[in-house]
């Protein structure tokens, strides 16, 4: 069975209340079934929203009015951003006003002295990036979703990406906050602040919340100065330790310029290949690939050289077997699109079972041992879609369904194989979500891996901000 999660059904909304928001915010209530439909869709199909009513306010005061209003009549309520997460941490399923922060969408400021950016959260991630790049700075996130997922969406699900490596995540990159509570008071933590040692981190309470403490309705983010050089490299690889080696030996060789170092099993890359219209740019099959990006500000820098003889170093240590340095942005471009496109490819290559685990970056190559051989005695035929930021142990372990199996029969085994998988990650010191969060579809199972402490002290905090359970309810504790 797929995992689901269980609810309790709240009162349905009275046509008093919905008048009453639509005083509020005129113009800005969703109530028609056929607008509705574009905030109900979940990415994966896995869970179902049912919202009568979508709220899309255009700033903190006017959404705050209507917070007061719901929490008023007891009515919980769903942050909204590009809707693109991966654990249904967006769905409404319990008679809840789902929040559209679409509307908020400026990038207020961006200060190239300070190296931040001032942004409101519904702002497109791509959209920050460009205004980053506009003053010749860097915003590093950067994720297959970016032209539609939002910043606050970011901020709440601590989103990752290939770029953790070098810059961390988005609880690294965030500096400040403003966030509507569960009973409409605004906290302005607002502070464009990289020392800032006045108390508990409230912003990071917020950051990693996943919408169930409050609405990040505007953020203060870090910056970077623009890379002048981009190199990219695609290798061939015999073993996953190799990787782990060849990962050290380029940070140390480059200055620690490695931004990103994203592995790929054969599986991944023959199906991009056959599903996305793509050649792989090496002419020989292997066990393992990685691409590499290497960037760098300091003008003397000569990433190609670089390249050139930490590949050649490794090839003596046979760390690798075969690699491809771009010769242009463009075809480094082209290898950086083998690695994004493997989500669309096993999308396209039929069932899969995915798991966004952790390990420690030197416990990465037991792990897959480890997991490929309890799953492949489960399920003979198989397939190993395993790619992910190996620079900072992320592992999408990832399967495909049998050749001979159908769609519905594989994902049947879901449960089972996450008893395989979670246990094994949780055993060398893991997470059963690296980046994408718990939302509705971790979270039974992630309290079976929480100890009581944790659990309590995570259930004190959500009663502290949030008494009456109105906020994001059902997701992540
Ligand atoms: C193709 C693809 C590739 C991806 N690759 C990566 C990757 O490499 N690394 C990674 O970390 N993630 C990845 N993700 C997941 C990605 O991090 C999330 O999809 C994204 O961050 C969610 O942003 P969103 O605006 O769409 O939020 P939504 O999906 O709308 O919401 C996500 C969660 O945040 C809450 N939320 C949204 N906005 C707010 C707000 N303003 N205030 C409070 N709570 C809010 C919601 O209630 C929900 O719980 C990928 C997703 C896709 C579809």
């Amino acid at each position: 069975m797929k995992p689901q999660a269980t609810f309790e059904a709240t009162p349905p909304l009275d046509d008093a209340f919905i008048e009453r928001l639509k005083a509020i915010l005129p113009g800005a209530v969703i109530t028609d079934s056929g607008q509705l439909e574009s905030y109900l869709i979940e990415e994966r199909g896995l869970f179902t929203s049912t919202a009568r009513v979508v709220i899309v306010p255009d700033c903190a005061e006017t959404l705050a009015k209507a917070v007061r209003l719901c929490a008023e009549h007891r009515v919980p309520m769903v942050p909204q951003g590009g809707n693109t997460g991966l654990v249904g941490g967006a769905v409404a399923n319990q008679g809840e006003v789902v929040v559209s922060m679409r509307r908020m969408r400026a990038v207020r400021n961006i200060d190239p002295v300070n190296f931040t950016a001032t942004v409101e959260a519904g702002c497109i991630l791509a959209d920050l990036q460009n205004a980053a790049d506009a003053e010749s700075c860097l915003f590093p996130l950067s994720l297959g979703a970016e032209g539609s997922c939002t910043v606050g969406g970011n901020i709440a699900s601590n989103a990752g990406g290939m770029g953790v490596l070098r810059y961390g995540n988005m609880r690294e990159l965030t500096l400040g906050l403003e966030v509507v509570l569960p009973d409409g008071r605004i906290w302005n933590g607002m502070r464009p602040l990289y020392k800032d040692n006045s108390g508990y981190s409230l912003k990071n309470l917020f950051v990693g919340s996943e919408g169930t403490l409050g609405f990040v309705t505007a953020a203060v983010v870090k910056l970077f100065p623009k890379p002048r050089h981009v190199q990219t490299a695609f290798c061939a690889l015999p073993s996953v330790e190799a990787a782990l080696e060849l990962l050290s030996l380029a940070r140390r060789n480059s200055g620690d310029a490695v931004t990103a170092f994203e592995l790929m099993s054969e599986f991944s890359l023959e199906i991009v290949c056959r599903h996305t219209d793509r050649d792989s740019p090496l002419s020989e099959p292997a066990p393992w690939f990685a691409m590499i990006e290497l960037s760098s500000s300091r003008p003397q820098d000569n990433l190609q050289e670089i390249f050139q003889s930490t590949l050649e170093e490794a090839f003596k240590a046979e760390l690798i077997l075969d690699a491809v340095i771009a010769s242009s942005l463009e075809q480094g471009h082209k290898l950086r699109q083998l690695r994004e496109s493997t989500p669309e490819a096993q999308k396209r290559a039929g069932g899969s079972i995915k798991h966004d685990v952790s390990v420690p970056v030197s416990s990465i190559p037991v792990f897959i041992e480890r997991a490929s051989a309890a799953v492949a005695e489960y399920m003979p035929g198989i397939h190993f879609c395993v790619f992910g930021h190996v620079g900072d142990g992320n592992v999408h372990y990832n399967l495909t369904q049998p050749d001979d199996m159908t769609k519905e029969a594989f994902l049947a085994h879901w449960g089972a194989v996450n008893d395989i998988v979670h246990p094994l990650a949780m055993s060398l010191g893991g997470s059963i979500s690296a980046e994408h969060g718990i939302g509705l579809l971790k979270v039974s199972e992630i309290k079976g891996y929480r100890s009581p402490e944790e659990q309590g002290l995570l259930c004190e905090i959500k009663q502290a901000v949030d008494p009456d359970n109105l906020m994001n309810p059902g997701k992540m504790i």
